[in-house]
This record gives structure tokens, sequence and C-alpha cells, in this order.
């Protein structure tokens, strides 16, 4: 069964008001050192990725960075505390996207997932009008293989009427059955819905302070194929 966050949980609070911008790193040589703990957010392009980053931490110009052109394939640090960083990983991008593209998004994700250290935990976000594509579901795999805690956000919820986003939200949760390490939220960064609940998920990683034990992670490659249509 998926585990709804818990809201009674006691957990230390993240504190993202001093968060900044590290550093972008075109591949793993080139991410910071691999100390303390890390989040990283991962979607397909235009899930909504950058507005839920800059919405969480309060500040609008964040992950624009990110955005400027060149950028949008490196992997993205922000700096929380001496201890704690916010990952903003590549966006996977459409069908159009030239085959080599995939080929070093792959490489560079893939290298990443699995061999760092301080990765503590994965966001996943996903359009609540699209969820679980080819994408999501590669990504939910690996997840699951390699026992790395995941949460999904379903952005955008303010497209739908709250009764469809209720339905979806059930809809995904029951696709999901079985999967202990998955939580799952709404979310909507221009009608602010989900912040609380995702900062509390992201203490609670932080309390928590699993740094990997890479074993079972370095087994498990990202399936090398995303299909074309997604
Ligand atoms: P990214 O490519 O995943 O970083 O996506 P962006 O954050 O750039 O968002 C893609 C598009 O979706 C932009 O036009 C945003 O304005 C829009 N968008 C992002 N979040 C929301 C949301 O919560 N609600 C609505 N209605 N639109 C959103």
């Amino acid at each position: 069964m998926v585990i709804m966050p818990d809201p009674t949980k006691i957990s230390t609070r993240v504190d993202l008001g001093n968060i900044e911008f590290l550093k972008s790193a075109a591949n793993l040589s080139h991410c910071p050192p691999d100390t303390g703990l890390e989040v990283a957010f991962c979607g397909r392009s235009n899930a909504g990725k950058s507005s839920a980053i800059n919405y969480l931490t309060g500040q609008n110009k964040l992950a624009r960075t990110s955005k400027t052109p060149g950028r949008t394939q490196l992997i993205n640090f922000f700096t929380v505390s001496e201890e704690f960083r916010l990952v903003d990983l590549p966006g996977y991008g459409y069908a159009k996207v030239p085959t080599k593209m995939k080929r070093d998004w792959h490489e560079n994700i893939d290298n990443y997932l699995r061999n760092r250290l301080s990765l503590t935990g994965l966001v996943l976000l996903m359009d609540i009008r699209h969820p679980l594509k080819a994408f999501d579901h590669t990504m939910i795999n690996w997840c699951v293989q390699a026992q790395m805690p995941l949460h999904i956000l379903l952005t955008k919820c303010d497209k739908l009427k709250r009764g469809a986003q209720q339905a979806t939200l059930l809809k995904v949760k029951r696709e999901l059955a079985g999967q202990q390490t998955t939580t799952i939220q709404l979310f909507s960064s221009t009608h602010e819905i989900g912040q609380k609940i995702l900062l509390r998920q992201l203490s609670d990683w932080v309390s928590e302070g699993h740094r990997a034990d890479l074993t079972s992670r370095q087994e498990t490659s990202l399936a090398a194929e995303i299909p074309s249509n997604d």
C-alpha cells in the first residue's frame, strides 16, 4: 500500500529560508562533494518542476537558473544548509529531442542515481492530467528496485475540479499499491497547494538521515529505453 505522509509525525523541520544556487554539473564528476544529504527533483519537461521548486522555497527566481539555454541538461544543486541540498535533475524531454541528447540524459542520470551516496529521496513530478507516462514508470520502477524513497507530486492540480483531483489521486495510489516507500500528494504552485506536505516529507527524510548503502543501487540500472512516444 502507498503510505500517505503522516501529518502527526514529528520531524526536524527543514528550513529553506537560506537556500541558494550552488552549481550546475554536466556529469557526476562535476557534482559538489558527496557529503551530507540530497533530495532530487525529477520529471518530464513541463511537469512544473521549476515552478514547484520556486513555490516550495518561496524564491521566484531560484529554479530559473536551470532554464537558461544550455543549462537545461545540467544537474543543478541548491544549498539548503551545510548538511542538506536540493537537486534539480534535467527534465526528460519529448520525442522531438535528438537521440544523442536522450542518451546523454540517460547516462548522466543513471550515473547520478546509482552512485550518489548523499541521495536520500527522490521527488517525482507528474502533471495530474497526464500521470504515469513511460518516463514516470521508469523512475518509479528504479526507485522500487533500488529501495530509494520516492515522493510523487501530482502537479497543476488546480487544472482539475476537486472530485477529479481525488479520483486521479486514488487511481495513481492504486497503481502503486504494494510500494512501501512511496508517498503521493496533490500539488499546485500557482494555487499554493501542497507546500506543507512536501516540506514535511523533506523534513522526514532529513531527520531519518539515511545515506545510501550503494550495493543494491549500483546493481540497478535505469531502464535503458524510455519509449519515444513519451
Ligand atoms: P518544468 O519544465 O517542469 O520546469 O515546468 P515549469 O515549472 O516551467 O512549468 C511548465 C508550465 O506549466 C509553465 O507554463 C507554468 O506556468 C505551468 N505551471 C507550472 N506549475 C503550475 C501549476 O501549479 N498550475 C498551473 N495551472 N500551471 C502551472
